[in-house]
């Protein structure tokens, strides 16, 4: 009789060093066995290894449903975190919003076919006319976006709702009060478990790991790569599917393969014009089409 392997999902991860969380909430501390078995949290594993000796090792990967990445400096693609039900993009009035990187985040979810809500936290400070038309955009564009007070508590109940029974990635410029969500969020265990995480050798500047929370209504996951976002490369002419009321246009474009720059008898460039579709996210989807373009290069140079 062939022994089954003990089965669960990745909940922590700093580098080949993995939490794995069991049937029954068993945590256990695990490696991850060879070179070349990529686990990132989210990841549901099989360990083998015995309580005798303490050591467990992550033996295989089960198939991903999804996978959320991000594209580092030299065009190579990083694996952030797996399995995930939604993102959830942080954004808030203080400090500025950089709305480039928000639809960058948006972009990479798309790719991997992960859905997105908008969390407007801060809805206690007022907000500048560009980002209120940048919600509006937002709205048009099919993305669920809710206005939130991690401080006074506003929006709160909706947020949970939101993300019960899902496993959510927060994502978000440093200061947008993340943090302070996830605490609010998980009643303080958000804290407990990066205590955790980061106090070894090093102190409090250790790299931090990616970790998911376990919330009585759903999961939160927390990744550091997620700063400073770029989604995945894809083909140029699929930079468009990040831009979901660029890519429903498209098909009326003259050429098939148009990019939507300064092709003629482009169905984007005339809403654009007519104002059907928001100036700034076609500006984003221009400065993606160029990273994209820069970074491929880049990644030739490379190899
Ligand atoms: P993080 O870098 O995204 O994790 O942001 P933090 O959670 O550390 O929050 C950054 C700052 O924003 C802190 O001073 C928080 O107290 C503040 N903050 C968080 N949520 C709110 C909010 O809803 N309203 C206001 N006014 N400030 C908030
Ligand atoms: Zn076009």
């Amino acid at each position: 009789m062939t022994q089954t392997r003990p089965r669960g999902t990745v909940v922590e991860s700093f580098g080949r060093r993995v939490v794995v969380v069991l049937d029954q909430n068993r945590r256990i501390d695990s490696k991850v066995r060879g070179r070349k078995l990529e686990v990132v949290v989210g990841d549901l594993v099989e360990l083998e290894g015995s309580d005798a000796t303490g050591e467990w090792l992550v033996v295989e990967r089960l198939p991903r449903r999804n996978l959320f990445t991000r594209s580092n400096s030299r065009g190579n693609q990083e694996s952030l975190a797996a399995n995930l039900d939604q993102l959830g993009v942080v954004v808030a009035p203080l400090p500025a919003c950089d709305l480039f990187i928000v639809d960058r985040y948006l972009a990479g979810a798309s790719f991997a076919g992960i859905a997105c809500v908008l969390i407007v936290n801060k809805c206690d400070l007022p907000r500048t006319t560009e980002d209120e038309s940048a919600l509006v955009a937002y709205r048009s564009a099919d993305v669920p976006v809710l206005e939130v007070s991690a401080r006074s508590g506003h929006g709160m109940d909706a947020l949970r709702q939101l993300l019960t029974g899902r496993r959510t990635l927060l994502a978000g410029q440093s200061g947008v009060g993340k943090s302070t969500l996830f605490n609010e969020l998980s009643g303080g265990a958000f804290r407990a478990t990066r205590t955790l995480s980061t106090a070894s050798q090093e102190g409090r500047h250790t790299t931090v790991s990616s970790a998911i929370v376990t919330c009585p209504w759903g999961e939160l996951v927390d990744s550091p790569g997620v700063r400073d976002y770029a989604p995945p490369l894809v083909p140029l002419r699929d930079v468009q599917r990040g831009f979901t009321e660029i890519q429903a246009v498209s098909a009326r474009c003259r050429f098939q393969d148009c990019l939507h720059s300064r092709e003629p008898g482009c169905a984007v460039q005339s809403g654009v014009e007519a104002m059907q579709i928001d100036g700034r996210r076609y500006e984003s989807y221009r400065r993606l089409l160029n990273l994209t373009r820069q970074l491929e290069e880049r990644r030739g140079h490379h190899g």
